[in-house]
C-alpha cells in the first residue's frame, strides 16, 4: 500500500531587497509553478548596480508569472531584461500600475541606452562597444505581457497560485499582494504609503495570512507629527525672501503630483508668495496625465476629487517644460521660483542642470521630498556634503538644503507596525525586507517589542521553506 504523498512545501527565495532598499524580487516556488513578486532594478551604490548585470539567479524561462506591486523602477525596472532572457509569462498588475509602467519602463530603457552611448563616447566601459542592459524597444515589448488585475479581484496567476491585490497607498495603483499557494498564504506588503497622502487612500489593512514580507525603508525612523506642508512652506518663504530658486528633485511619479497639489493648497491659503512653478521632466508630465485621468475616472485608490474649482495640480503659475528648449529657458529664471525636476535622487536627468546652476548660490534652496538611497547625489546633499560631483565637475553646495522626510511616500516605523497590528491574526512568520540593514533590523526589533510576533530579516539570496 502506498503512503499518501505529502504536498511538497512551497519555497520563498529572496533575490533582492534583502539588506538593501532596492532590487525587489521575491520568488515563490511550488511543485507546479514559479511566481516572481516584483522584478526591480538595483539602484544606488555601484556594487549594487553591478548586480543588474549578473545573470538572473534562476532561469527566467522557468518563471511562470510575475506579480507586480507598483511602478517604481526598483520594483519593475528589471522586467525588460527578464523578458529578454526568456521570460514569456504574464505580468499581473493593477490598471494604475500598468498605465504608469507604460511611462516608466520605456524611459528606463532610454536611460540604459544613453548610459551605454555615454560609456562608448568616453571609452570607460569594459565591454566594447558597451551595450545597454535593455533598450527602449525591449521595454515597449514587455508591456504586451501585462495583464490587468483590479484591487480585490482574486485570480489564478499561475497553476494553483492565486493572487489578490489590496491598495497600499504609496503611488497610484500601488498594491500589497496576497499569494495563495495551496494551503499557504503569503502577503507581500509592497511599499506602504502614509495615511496623510493628499491624493491617495490610506493603505488597506492586511488580509489574513501565514507569512508576511514587510518593507522597512523608514523602519528606523519616525516622521514628525507636523502636517507635511509646514516645513515645505517655511523653506519656500525663506527662499522667496532671498529672491532665490527652490529646486525640488522629484520622482517623476507621485512626488511631482503631491508637490504640485501641496503648492496649490499653500498658495490658496496665502502661506507662500505667488511665484512661477516649473515642472521640467517629460516623464513627470506624462505621469501627471495618468493621475489626472485616474481622478476623473474615480480610480478606487484615489481620494482626491475634482470639484470644478480648477486643476488640483496647478498652483497658479505652472509652466510645463517638455522640450529641451523649454528646459533651457528655465535657466534664465533668477527667482523667486520653484523648479521641480527629475530624477528624485539626482542620479541623472534634467535636475542635474538646475542643481549645477543653483547649488553654488546661497539665495537658492534644494528641497528633498523623497527617500535618498545610499550612494546617490541626493543622499550626499541630505548628509551635508560641501560639494557634489555632477556633469563631470565638482559643484560647491552653498544653497540651503532642506530635508523633508514628512513628504515621503513611505510609512514610518510606527505606521508600519500599526499596519501589521491590524492583521486579523498574527502570521506564522514576518520578514522585514526593502530597507538598509539598520532600518530592516530596527523594524524587526520594533515588531518583536510591540507585537511579540516571530520576525526575521532575511539575507540576500536566502531560501526559506514556507511550512
Ligand atoms: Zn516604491
Amino acid at each position: 500500500m502506498s503512503r499518501p504523498r505529502r504536498t511538497p512545501t512551497p519555497l520563498l527565495r529572496f533575490l533582492g531587497a534583502a539588506g538593501t532598499v532596492t532590487g525587489s524580487r521575491f520568488l515563490l516556488e511550488t511543485p507546479h509553478a514559479r511566481v516572481l513578486v516584483d522584478c526591480g532594478l538595483f539602484q544606488g551604490l555601484k556594487q549594487l548596480r553591478l548586480r543588474n548585470w549578473e545573470p538572473f539567479p534562476v532561469d527566467p524561462k522557468t518563471i511562470d508569472a510575475v506579480v507586480l506591486t507598483h511602478a517604481h523602477v526598483d520594483h519593475c525596472g528589471y522586467l525588460p531584461a527578464l523578458a529578454r532572457a526568456g521570460f514569456k509569462g504574464p505580468i499581473w498588475a493593477t490598471p494604475g500600475t500598468r498605465a504608469l509602467c507604460g511611462i516608466v519602463l520605456p524611459d528606463s530603457g532610454h536611460l540604459q541606452e544613453e548610459d551605454a552611448n555615454y560609456a562608448n563616447r568616453h571609452g570607460y566601459s569594459k565591454h566594447r562597444p558597451a551595450k545597454p542592459l535593455y533598450t527602449e524597444q525591449d521595454a515597449v515589448r514587455v508591456l504586451r505581457q501585462f495583464r490587468a488585475l483590479g484591487f480585490g479581484e482574486r485570480t489564478e496567476v499561475a497553476k494553483q497560485v492565486q493572487a489578490t491585490f489590496s491598495p497600499a497607498g504609496h503611488i497610484l495603483g500601488a498594491a500589497s499582494a496576497l499569494l495563495e499557494l495551496g494551503g499557504t498564504r503569503v502577503l507581500v506588503s509592497g511599499d506602504l504609503g502614509r495615511a496623510s497622502h493628499p491624493i491617495l487612500c490610506p493603505p488597506a489593512p492586511p488580509p489574513e495570512t501565514d507569512f508576511v514580507l514587510i518593507e522597512s525603508t523608514y523602519g528606523d525612523r519616525r516622521h514628525e507629527e507636523a502636517p507635511l506642508e509646514d516645513h515645505f512652506a517655511e523653506a519656500l518663504v525663506r527662499t522667496a525672501e532671498r529672491g532665490g530658486c527652490a529646486v525640488v528633485p522629484s520622482f517623476a511619479v507621485d512626488r511631482t503630483e503631491v508637490v504640485l497639489h501641496v503648492l496649490r493648497r499653500l498658495r490658496a491659503a496665502g502661506r507662500i508668495p505667488p511665484m512661477p512653478v516649473y515642472v521640467d521632466s517629460p516623464m513627470a508630465l506624462e505621469a501627471l496625465r495618468v493621475y489626472r485621468r485616474a481622478i476623473e475616472e474615480h480610480a478606487p485608490d484615489v481620494r482626491l476629487e475634482f470639484h470644478g474649482d480648477g486643476d488640483p495640480f496647478d498652483p497658479g503659475d505652472l509652466t510645463e517644460a517638455r522640450s529641451v528648449e523649454e528646459s533651457k529657458e528655465i535657466s534664465l529664471e533668477r527667482g523667486p521660483a520653484v523648479i521641480i525636476s527629475a530624477s528624485g535622487m539626482a542620479t541623472g536627468g534634467r535636475v542635474l542642470h538646475h542643481l549645477a546652476r543653483c547649488l553654488p548660490d546661497p539665495r537658492n534652496s534644494v528641497l528633498l521630498v523623497g527617500f535618498q538611497v545610499e550612494g546617490t547625489r541626493g543622499r550626499a546633499l541630505a548628509d551635508g556634503a560641501p560639494a557634489v560631483k555632477m556633469l563631470g565637475r565638482y559643484v560647491p553646495v552653498r544653497a540651503e538644503v532642506v530635508n523633508l522626510p514628512n513628504f515621503s511616500a513611505h510609512a514610518d516605523q510606527q505606521e508600519l507596525v500599526d499596519w501589521l497590528a491590524a492583521s486579523p491574526r498574527p502570521p506564522q512568520m514576518t520578514f522585514t525586507v526593502h530597507g538598509e540593514v539598520a532600518a530592516a533590523a530596527a523594524l524587526r526589533d520594533a515588531i518583536t517589542a510591540r507585537l511579540r510576533w516571530p520576525v526575521a530579516t532575511p539575507r540576500d539570496l536566502e531560501v526559506v521553506r514556507l511550512d
